[in-house]
């Protein structure tokens, strides 16, 4: 009897189902057509391209007048002119994660693209822009970004001007620029949307979520901040306390197993911009919120040398603690705490009674014996 049931409750089950199918209407949404596809698709692209590359631009360009009002503060100065180079591998990565592939489909040539020229900076000045090419430092042609940036700067160095050979549309020519001094420090973007910035790995590294958030001048204090962090040698020090604090005896381990993610990753073409050492750090010991009140002080009166606005410092805390308060990565790393807010208002008033009497805005040295 049951063998009999079942096969039948299928059966109405089935034509229940047809039944609603045919009952309920079928819609017609327009066919799209291939020429159509493509260009939404290149619209697309072109659309993440120009925002990533802005966004970029952006930090870049608050980034030169602290790196170059600086160089007495910084123990590694190197000559600059201020330019950001990519072969088109590189400019995919920058230009917020697409493929080489993508920036093909968008007409975008091999070759060795700048992709920035910092305002204020010698290669603006001298008419560089984004969206030329580099073909030669000094007469010998150029491929890699890293390689044409090492040439320019040994260039500089040895004859404080370089002679370059730009491209643009169809023509090419060849200005010689004249170099000025910065703190030598890389300024990277990570496509992380976490309201963040670091400079354990010895880079300043600002997140897209936190290039998103703030103003420019509460920007430019986060990268004075991180700037700080590096001119104080604090990812040394931190280093050198993990030593005596025991963090010793794992450390080396998770940072020898990160520096072989990153070289794993590296060879395989992945380029993150935020590095698995970099991140492996944070799981062996906290950073120290000693090395945070120094950064704070420093990175402002570096804001202050570089002609920033001082308030963009406590607009940056109140971003932290308005959008990101229960953050583990603010917690241990930007903790926006009520000590931290009244020594910053401390160091402000420092810093603008010091303009006021016309003194040299220069933070104030730990004496001996202290
Ligand atoms: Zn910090």
């Amino acid at each position: 009897m049951t063998g009999f049931v079942f096969p039948r409750l299928i059966f109405w089950a089935l034509a229940l189902a047809v039944l609603i199918s045919c009952a309920s209407p079928r819609y017609a949404p327009p066919a799209s057509d291939g020429a159509a596809l493509a260009g939404e698709e290149r619209a697309a692209l072109q659309g993440a391209m120009d925002t990533a590359l802005a966004r970029r631009a952006r930090v870049y360009d608050l980034a030169w007048p602290v790196l170059a009002a600086n160089t007495a503060l910084c123990p590694n100065v190197s000559p600059s002119i201020g330019l950001v180079l990519a072969d088109r591998g590189l400019l995919a990565t920058m230009a917020g994660g697409l493929r080489e592939r993508d920036l093909e489909a968008l007409g975008i040539e091999e070759g060795l693209h700048i992709v920035h020229a910092m305002a204020g900076a010698p290669a603006g000045q001298a008419g560089l822009a984004a969206g030329m090419t580099l073909m030669a430092v000094e007469g010998e042609a150029v491929a890699k970004p890293g390689a044409a940036g090492k040439a320019i700067r040994q260039t500089l160095e040895e004859k404080d001007t370089v002679t370059l050979t730009v491209g643009g549309g169809s023509e090419s020519r060849t200005l010689t620029i004249t170099g000025t001094r910065a703190c030598a420090m890389p300024v990277k973007i990570s496509q992380s949307q976490a309201i963040n910035a670091h400079a354990a790995s010895g880079d300043i590294v600002i997140y897209t979520g936190l290039i998103r958030a703030l103003t420019d001048d509460a920007l430019q204090f986060v990268i004075a901040h991180e700037a700080a962090h590096l001119a104080e040698r604090h990812p040394r020090k931190y280093w050198r306390n993990l030593a005596v604090s025991g963090g010793v005896v794992t450390g080396p381990l998770l940072y020898a197993g990160a520096t072989l993610a990153d070289m794993g990753a590296k060879a395989i073409g992945q380029r993150p911009d935020i590095s698995v050492t970099a991140r492996s750090l944070r799981l062996i010991a906290p950073w120290s919120t000693h090395f945070e009140a120094e950064a704070d002080y420093l990175g402002l009166y570096m804001v202050a040398r570089a002609g920033g606005d001082l308030t963009g410092a406590r607009e940056a805390f109140d971003v932290f603690s308005r959008e990101a308060p229960r953050s583990i990565y603010t917690k241990s790393t930007h903790p926006v705490t009520p000590e931290r807010l009244v020594a910053l208002q401390a160091a402000v008033e420092e810093i603008e009674a010091k303009r006021e009497a016309g003194m040299p805005l220069l933070p104030n040295e730990v004496s001996h014996g202290q």
